[in-house]
């Protein structure tokens, strides 16, 4: 039976932290599936509204349940759903579009400017319960297990990223070893590329990078130079294809540097603010900038479940897991900047 209360992460008040509370089990609508969630991933969107820094408390109405990385089973089912079934196991895209825009209309939801986020916008993921549209509904393969379920979200974003430029054959440089730049360096080595190198200037994420992507050449470029890489890998020109992640002015301008004439960039890393880009560098050397925003609606992910069943394995990037009363020590992990991916189990609760 559909309990009345339920247990969730709240951001409850206007300032730091997050708490837990009963709050009422979301009522859904004809067009929307009730799903009991069972695993969820902590995502940096979240440590920014835990923190309540300047773009949380200008973006995130209060009270809001967080939490937008999810997976689950569907335990209700709006009258006009079809195709879906009590007891399915699933995830599901966060991002709520509409579907009046010109984007949207041409079948590019991902790209509908009024999108709304669950978690941010919306009621989210961080409750033993969550409304969700049918649309939005991903449902999971039973070789894809809950724990991968809830990090298909931020996995989305490497496939998304990755998969802007061909890669077959290519020598790719990613900036940025966060668990998203890791699992971008996963995708890039499943699709094909060649040379696969991932920069940072954090220790432990090079490790991270390193145990989850074997394959991977990882570069300390605080005491590494990127020329003599490119040298001892034998690149005559440079890197094909770069993948941005950190949202650093210096790994954009290190990124230019090393690619070949024509070269091409999807950035992901979102700088901090407005930064100084040498644009006559980036027009002398005829490279392609595409800007990458969240997930394909809903080819990004086909793509990733379908590398998932043949090979693509990103599970060590999970490198903490807890109960959810223990939330609180999963945010000081992904605070500490030592953690990959940070999983919160609701299925005890
Ligand atoms: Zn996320």
């Amino acid at each position: 039976m559909r309990p009345n209360t339920m247990t969730a992460l709240e951001k409850s008040k206007p300032e730091e932290g997050l708490w837990m509370v009963q709050a009422p089990v979301p009522e859904i609508g004809p067009d929307e599936v009730l799903i009991r969630v069972t695993k969820t991933g902590i995502c940096g969107t979240d440590i920014h509204i835990w923190n309540w820094d300047d773009w949380a408390a200008s973006t995130v109405p209060v009270p809001m349940i967080t939490g937008h990385e999810f997976a689950g089973e569907i335990v209700e089912i709006g009258k006009d759903v079809t195709g879906l079934e009590i007891g399915q196991r699933c995830s599901g895209e966060g991002h709520l579009i509409g579907t009046e825009s010109r984007q949207s209309r041409a079948g590019k939801f991902h790209l509908d400017p009024g999108t709304r986020g669950i978690g941010v916008n919306e009621q989210g993921a961080f409750a033993q319960y969550l409304k969700l549209p049918a649309f939005n509904v991903v449902p999971l393969p039973d070789d894809v297990p809950d724990e991968i379920g809830a990090i298909l979200d931020p996995l989305g974003n490497a496939v998304h990223t990755a998969l802007s430029f061909d890669l077959l054959g290519e020598d790719v440089l990613i900036t940025g070893a966060g668990p998203i730049g890791i699992m971008a360096a996963a995708v890039a080595r499943h699709a094909g590329a060649r040379n696969v190198v991932i920069t940072d200037i954090n220790p432990d994420r090079l490790n991270l990078a390193e145990h989850v992507v074997p394959t991977v050449r990882v570069v300390d470029v605080s005491r590494e130079d990127l020329g003599d890489v490119i040298a001892a890998l034998g690149l005559k020109e440079g890197f094909d294809v770069g993948l941005e992640m950190s949202g650093s002015q210096v790994a954009l301008d290190q990124m230019v540097e090393a690619l070949v004439m024509g070269g091409k960039i999807a950035l992901l890393g979102i700088p901090p603010g407005k930064s100084p880009v040498d644009w006559s560098r980036i027009v002398f050397k005829a490279i392609t900038i595409k800007g990458v925003y969240g997930r394909e609606m809903f080819e990004t992910w086909y793509k990733m479940i379908a590398m998932l069943q043949n090979g693509l394995d990103v599970s060590r990037v999970i490198t903490h897991r807890f109960g959810v009363d223990d939330f609180a020590q999963g945010f000081s992990a992904m605070k500490s900047g030592q953690s990959g991916k940070v999983v919160l189990d609701w299925s005890g609760g």
